[in-house]
């Protein structure tokens, strides 16, 4: 079970910055407790007190979605709910509304959050992968000399490992940057226990922008979750395809380059062969958009697998 001594609801991040401290005090931050509540009720957590939980769902430095600077900057209490109704997010990273619809069922993506998400740092979570292949930066606030100060760190060092990530115990995740992406096309791949109310077990995001002329693959990215400990982006596969002729057999080569990722002992064999079917089916979906002829990408054993 789980019970405070206090509740709090700070608007601001000097007040939350502020209730928390030091981080060693016995304080939790809580965002939309779609984690927090099921880890202590289900007793993963045992009899969990906190002397204050700090709710940051009302901070405005974390609430919003806004174009800055030619990118994103996305509210860490943004919902997931919110990535398949923002207009910002939808024309500038529509990435995210893929990956949004896949995440849990309506009622638990009206209430959780990417900053929480990121936080709560699971190698099986959704948001992870589309952020990467959005070069995401996460802006992490704190207090210093009475003064709320900001550093930024790439999502890629962000999180550690599984549970683990760079936010100091005095810190709070305020927002996450990450790139417009005119000109490519989204695509978006998970396979778990069921379609939503589980979390996946392998995810891949794929982002692709291709020539003028639809015949070489001018950019693309690609990143993978749920087959290590961390989300990765699949570096190799991406620069293979860099200028090369949009074909199955260059989508193979660049996907063959998934299977070294799978850490995980447990259905290894299995897994290789759907992250690798995944980016396959991640790249050709992503060009059907861009509408790439069906002649030059078809392939028939991994997309109707
Ligand atoms: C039924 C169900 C289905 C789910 N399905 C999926 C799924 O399909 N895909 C998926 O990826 N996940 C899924 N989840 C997991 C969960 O919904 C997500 O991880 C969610 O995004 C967590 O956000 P939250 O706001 O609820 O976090 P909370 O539970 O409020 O917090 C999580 C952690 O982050 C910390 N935290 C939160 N916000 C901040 C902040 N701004 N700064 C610093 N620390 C912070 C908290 O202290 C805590 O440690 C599911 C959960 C449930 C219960």
């Amino acid at each position: 079970m789980l019970t405070c001594d206090e509740y709090l609801m700070p608007e601001s991040a000097d007040e939350a910055l502020s209730e928390l401290g030091d981080g060693k005090g016995g304080a939790r931050i809580v965002a939309g407790a779609t984690d927090i509540l099921p880890w202590a009720r289900e007793g993963r957590g045992g009899d969990v007190h906190y002397a204050r939980m700090i709710d940051v769902s009302k901070v405005h430095e974390l609430r919003g979605i806004a174009r800055e600077d030619g990118r994103v900057r996305i509210g860490a209490c943004t919902t997931i709910g919110q990535f398949l109704s923002d207009p910002v997010l939808l024309a500038d990273s529509p990435l995210l509304a893929r990956c949004a619809v896949w995440f849990a069922d309506e009622q638990i993506r009206e209430q959780a959050t990417v900053g929480g998400s990121l936080v709560n740092a699971s190698p099986a979570a959704d948001t992870p992968p589309p952020l990467l292949a959005l070069n995401a930066e996460i802006i992490l606030l704190r207090l210093q000399s009475g003064h709320v100060v900001s550093r930024a760190v790439p999502l890629k060092d962000f999180i550690l490992g599984p549970g683990k990530t760079a936010l100091a115990p005095n810190e709070l995740l305020a927002s996450i940057v990450c790139d417009a992406t005119p000109g490519y096309c989204a695509a978006f791949e998970k396979v778990g226990h069921r379609r939503s109310l589980a979390i996946s077990t392998v995810c891949v995001a794929v982002l692709v922008k291709p020539d003028e002329r639809l015949e070489r693959f001018a950019d693309t990215r690609i990143a993978i979750g749920g087959v290590g400990p961390v989300a990765e982006r699949l570096s190799e596969g991406e620069k293979l395809l860099t200028g090369e002729e949009i074909s199955v057999a260059s989508i193979r080569q660049a996907a063959s380059t998934a299977a070294s990722r799978v850490a995980s002992r447990t259905r290894r064999e299995y897994r290789r062969e759907v992250v690798t079917n995944f980016v396959v089916r991640g790249i050709v979906t992503a060009l059907k958009q861009a509408g790439v002829a069906r002649q030059k990408i078809d392939d028939e054993e991994y997309i109707h697998a």
